[in-house]
Order: C-alpha cells, then sequence, then structure tokens
C-alpha cells in the first residue's frame, strides 16, 4: 500500500447508529449524509445505513438525495434542505424527496412546479429562529404556512414538516431558539395542518438537550464516531473510520509516511500524536505527499501508522487532531482528497 487508506468500518458506524438510536428515541434518527457523507464516501454510508434500518436521510442538497434514493429505493423518506433551481426541484417531485423551505420565494417556486408536473412536493417549513442562515422570518411566517395550506388544499404539498437550526453554541441561545420554533409549530397547527416530522437539533444538541429534541434529531457526526470539540467522549461512540499511512522510508530515528498535504492532511498538523506499532509518536512535519514521524525500535518499511481512528495503538481521533489546529473534526475527514482510498474494512 502506498497511498493512504481510509479504512471504513461498517459495525463500528452501524454501532454507533445504535448508540445515537437508542440516545434520542422517541425521537426517530435521521443521518445527516452532506459533504459525501462527512469524507467517508456516499455509498458505503447509505448502504450501512440501510442495513441498520434507518429510515430518514438528510442529503443537503437534492442531487445527493437523487443518489441516495437510488441506494436507498422507494421508501426511504430523503430531506433536501438547500435552496434549488426548478430543475432540480422537478428532480425532486418525481423522486418523492422531502424538501427543507426556508424562503417564501423558494416556497413559491415548489408550488409552481407542483401544479406543472401535477404532483405533490413534500414540504418541510424551516422558520428562522435566530441564526439568520436561511429561515423563513418570524413576521413571514403566517403568509408561509397561509400558502402552504392552500396549496395542501389544492393537492400541490403535503405540510410534512416543520424545523429550523440551532448553534448548540450556548444553552440560553438555543433554548430562546426552541421557543421560537415553538411558536411557529403553534400557528401551524392553528391552521389545522398536521405536520408530523419537528425537527430542530443536530448532534450535540440532540445527545445533550432531551428537552429540545423533536419527532426528528438530524444526526451526522455523533454517527460516523466524531465526538464535538472541546467536547466529551461519548458512550458507544467511536470513530467509524480510521486514517491509516504506511512507512514508506526510514531515516535515522526518524521514518517516513506515505501521506502529506496533497491528500488532505494540514500541515499545521505537525506536532500532533499519530499511532505507530511501537506506539504514539509525533508527527515530526508534513510534505506534499509524504510525512515525517518519530521513530521507533525495529520499525520497517511498510509498517502501519494510524494518523487518526479506532485502533489498539495511539487512538487518536480526527478531532483530538483538529482541536490543535482549532477547528472541528469534520473538516479532518472532509478535507481528505480522492488520493485517500476509501476500503472498507469490515
Ligand atoms: C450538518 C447539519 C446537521 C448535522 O449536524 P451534526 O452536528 O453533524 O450532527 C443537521 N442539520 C443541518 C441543517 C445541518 O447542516
Amino acid at each position: 500500500m502506498s497511498r493512504p487508506e481510509l479504512r471504513l468500518s461498517s459495525s463500528a458506524f452501524r454501532a454507533n447508529i445504535d448508540a445515537v438510536r437508542a440516545r434520542v428515541a422517541p425521537s426517530t434518527l435521521m443521518l445527516v449524509l452532506k459533504d459525501d457523507a462527512y469524507g467517508h464516501g456516499l455509498s458505503w454510508a447509505v448502504d450501512a445505513a440501510v442495513h441498520a434500518g434507518i429510515e430518514w436521510f438528510g442529503s443537503y442538497d437534492i442531487r445527493t438525495g437523487l443518489s441516495v434514493r437510488r441506494i436507498a429505493g422507494g421508501d426511504a423518506r430523503i430531506f433536501a434542505w438547500v435552496t434549488s433551481t426548478d430543475e432540480e426541484i422537478d428532480h425532486a417531485l418525481m423522486q418523492r424527496i422531502d424538501l427543507g423551505v426556508g424562503t417564501l420565494d423558494y416556497l413559491r417556486r415548489i408550488i409552481a412546479r407542483a401544479e406543472a408536473l401535477g404532483r405533490s412536493a413534500r414540504v418541510h417549513l424551516k422558520i428562522d429562529t435566530g441564526l439568520h442562515r436561511n429561515g423563513i422570518l418570524p413576521e413571514d411566517w403566517a403568509v408561509a404556512v397561509a400558502e402552504a395550506r392552500e396549496a395542501e388544499h389544492a393537492g400541490l404539498l403535503e405540510f410534512a414538516g416543520v424545523w429550523s437550526h440551532i448553534a448548540e453554541a450556548s444553552d440560553a441561545d438555543d433554548d430562546i431558539a426552541h421557543e421560537a420554533f415553538l411558536d411557529a409549530v403553534r400557528v401551524v397547527r392553528e391552521s389545522g395542518a398536521n405536520p408530523t416530522a419537528l425537527h430542530l437539533t443536530a448532534s450535540a444538541a440532540s445527545w445533550w438537550r432531551p428537552e429540545l429534541r423533536g419527532t426528528i434529531s438530524r444526526i451526522g457526526a455523533f454517527c460516523y464516531g466524531i465526538r464535538s470539540a472541546e467536547g466529551p467522549e461519548l458512550d458507544g461512540i467511536r470513530p467509524a473510520a480510521s486514517l491509516v499511512a504506511t512507512v514508506v522510508d526510514l531515516d535515522g530515528d526518524r521514518v517516513s509516511i506515505g501521506i502529506g498535504s496533497f491528500d488532505g492532511l494540514p500541515s499545521t498538523l505537525s506536532g500532533s500524536r499519530v499511532g505507530t506499532p511501537g506506539g504514539a509518536r509525533t508527527l515530526v512535519s508534513v510534505g506534499h505527499t509524504a510525512s515525517v514521524v518519530e521513530g521507533w525500535p525495529g520499525a520497517r518499511v511498510g509498517d502501519e501508522i494510524v494518523v487518526f481512528g479506532a485502533g489498539e495503538r495511539g487512538d487518536t481521533s480526527a478531532t483530538t487532531l483538529a482541536e490543535r489546529i482549532d477547528t472541528v473534526g469534520e473538516e479532518i475527514l472532509t478535507r481528505l482528497t480522492p488520493r485517500v482510498r476509501r476500503v472498507v474494512a469490515d
């Protein structure tokens, strides 16, 4: 093996899904798949998740949602929330993809496309609960709800859900957002609609703040075994992927390994600890296609180094590396380039 590998553990992924599902029940787990399943690879993740019994997928965009539909089959619920073109809306309607709707304009375009195609759109209206990142403003909410109801009566729309996104940065801010969310749900109920998919929380809030959970919890990171930066380890959760490189050269008391910044390893990670057959060692420097690691007795060309992942040695996680450079574990994974081979390990 000369190229580095991201070794995917379906059993670890599945165990994480089980742990998350047990933790958030009776809220239903929606597995979030954005950024190519957080760098793990979409088809592997969807396949493994289908085997784990996942029924709701969060695809981010419609194009990804169509891929999920092909892999997961006709019964899966697929939620795509990025504002999309009319052409993409048409695909979503044909493939029964649930649409997250954060602007009045997008709602109107979806209704127009549903009318043109003679289809009914599954819509989840998004209330802006303070993040100001795509979301219908509270002052426009009543109008949006009324227009959605009208389209529902015309058979053009199924009012499937109400949702929002919270920062998960402070409990107090999240509480305020939760109140705004509940107000929005109340307005929807008063209109006579009865959406069953109510969702607000992602990994951290779903795990730690049960009172904020809706009927669905949209979760990515924890299912992939990525804990929050500066957050604690989580019971029953471990990395679903390990990044492995091999020793390509020996140089005195140092070794050279076949991974570098061209593979997406940030050069600022030098100084981190990585797992070697001799125990944890320091990553001395990161080059373009090779990097230098402190040696150990008996090091040989071909030895495997675990840069991060669940292993017997070292157990450095993507988040532990990320904390060193003030970012999040997700970013360490999603920056890995296609030079890193994704290999299903078990
Ligand atoms: C990324 C994302 C999630 C999942 O967040 P995690 O912290 O990875 O669980 C949920 N909802 C939305 C809208 C997102 O963009």
